[in-house]
């Protein structure tokens, strides 16, 4: 189906973008290439009454087997990256944050090394508010622009992101983020790199880098670490259908054996009820799931 100059797909497979591999349909699917596009997707939503859907890499996302109703639009064709001053860099929302965190260090700017191996975009970056290694996104994010439902193009300034762990004002007014803004230090590019290799050497010590999955799946309880509690509950290797709990990492869940979405939400609340009768502690997801079962 044609919207304007953009080829839409209809009951378009989810699984093949998803970092899970796993997914059901999407009644439509588009990948816009510049904001216009994405205004005219979203006005075609709007005018249709379907519910919109942007993703980045979908690599923090669970999308039941019965798929998305609706428009989803997948940002990451949407990827200019401008260095705006000595020390800002602007990223539309569809960039790789390891990408830009890249371009940073070759412009020799600190303050994105953190993201160095965060497989996701901007966009979901800045949503998520995506951290690790003791960086984390609203360290740095000090602007964004974003499509509001209202049709109209907003700037945000740091104070209005809302920012607190996992969580953005993106997670409350339904906003496109389309760019944001990344102010950086200048700093040696040795040590700066330096900090990336050190992160990136963590996390391929500690993380199943080598089998599909979505990284922590849940948030890190108060008090608590999310994959202790579950290492400590017995349940790493505890499958349902092809989705494990990683014997690498039991915060993570990983996709063995063509998993579903709905094997990661069973996994998942599976996890949830054994760590609650174990530890007393409810672990909430930091992975979204979305669609219908
Ligand atoms: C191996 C691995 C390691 C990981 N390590 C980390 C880590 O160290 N730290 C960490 O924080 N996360 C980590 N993650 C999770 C994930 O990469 C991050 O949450 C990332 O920021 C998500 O970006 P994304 O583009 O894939 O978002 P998606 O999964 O596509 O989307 C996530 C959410 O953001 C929303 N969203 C995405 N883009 C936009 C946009 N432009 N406008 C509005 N809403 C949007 C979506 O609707 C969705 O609700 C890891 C994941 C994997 C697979």
């Amino acid at each position: 189906m044609q919207i304007g100059d953009m080829e839409i797909s209809e009951q378009a497979a989810i699984a093949p973008y998803a970092y899970t591999q796993a997914g059901g349909p999407a009644d439509y699917l588009a990948q816009p290439k510049s904001i216009d596009q994405v205004k005219t997707l979203v006005a075609w939503a709007k005018e249709q009454q379907l519910p919109v859907h942007v993703f980045g890499r979908l690599s923090n996302l669970v999308v039941r087997d019965g798929g998305l109703r609706g428009l989803v639009i997948i940002l990451s064709e949407l990827n200019q990256v401008d260095r705006i001053n000595d020390q800002v860099i602007r990223a539309q929302a569809g960039s790789d944050l390891i990408w830009v965190a890249n371009l940073a260090l070759r412009y020799h700017l600190s303050g994105l090394e953190w993201g160095a191996g965060i497989p996701g975009t901007v966009g979901g970056a800045v949503f998520m508010n995506a951290g690790a290694y003791g960086g984390q996104a609203d360290m740095v994010v000090t602007g964004v622009i974003a499509l509001m439902p209202d049709g109209q193009v907003q700037d945000f300034d740091q104070d209005q992101l809302d920012f607190a762990y996992r969580d953005s004002v993106f997670q409350h007014n339904q906003g496109v983020i389309l760019s944001a803004d990344f102010t950086l230090t200048p700093a040696d590019p040795a040590q700066i790199q330096a900090q990336m290799d050190e992160n990136n050497y963590l996390r391929a010590s500690k993380q199943p880098l080598n089998l599909p999955s979505n990284g922590s799946v849940f948030k890190r309880p108060v008090g608590h670490f999310a994959g202790k509690l579950i290492m400590d509950t017995g349940l790493q290797g505890q499958q349902v259908g092809g989705v494990a709990i990683s014997k690498k990492h039991a915060g993570f869940m990983v996709n063995v054996d063509h998993g579903t979405g709905n094997d990661y939400e069973d996994l998942i609340a599976q996890t949830q009820q054994a760590v609650k009768q174990a530890y007393g502690v409810q672990l909430s997801p930091e992975v979204r799931i979305l669609g219908e079962r």
